[in-house]
């Protein structure tokens, strides 16, 4: 057989917002590197922006857009920034 077997973890989260539950499986060791208090996007690169968002905020990638959409404009010009930032400096 020509895989690799990488032990996972599936997640169930309820949004905060749209109590929708959103089920994913992650990398299970990233997974605890994250809970060990290492950055998201360290642990888990290869992780999706929107179920980043649920992790970290408990809100699912959907109303997230929403939230964003209604907010202000400082919101838009923080991601701007975003690209500016190196990752792990
Ligand atoms: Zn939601």
């Amino acid at each position: 057989m020509g895989f690799t077997l990488v032990p996972t973890v599936t997640l169930s989260v309820l949004c905060t917002k749209c109590r929708e539950i959103t089920k994913f499986s992650l990398d299970r060791e990233g997974f605890m590197k994250w809970k060990g208090g290492i950055c998201i996007q360290e642990a888990l690169p290869d992780v999706s922006p929107d179920i980043r968002e649920l992790m970290i905020s408990g809100v699912c990638g959907t109303c997230f857009d929403k939230l964003f959409s209604e907010g202000s404009q400082d919101a838009r010009n923080e991601n701007e920034n975003k690209g500016k930032e190196g990752i792990g400096s």
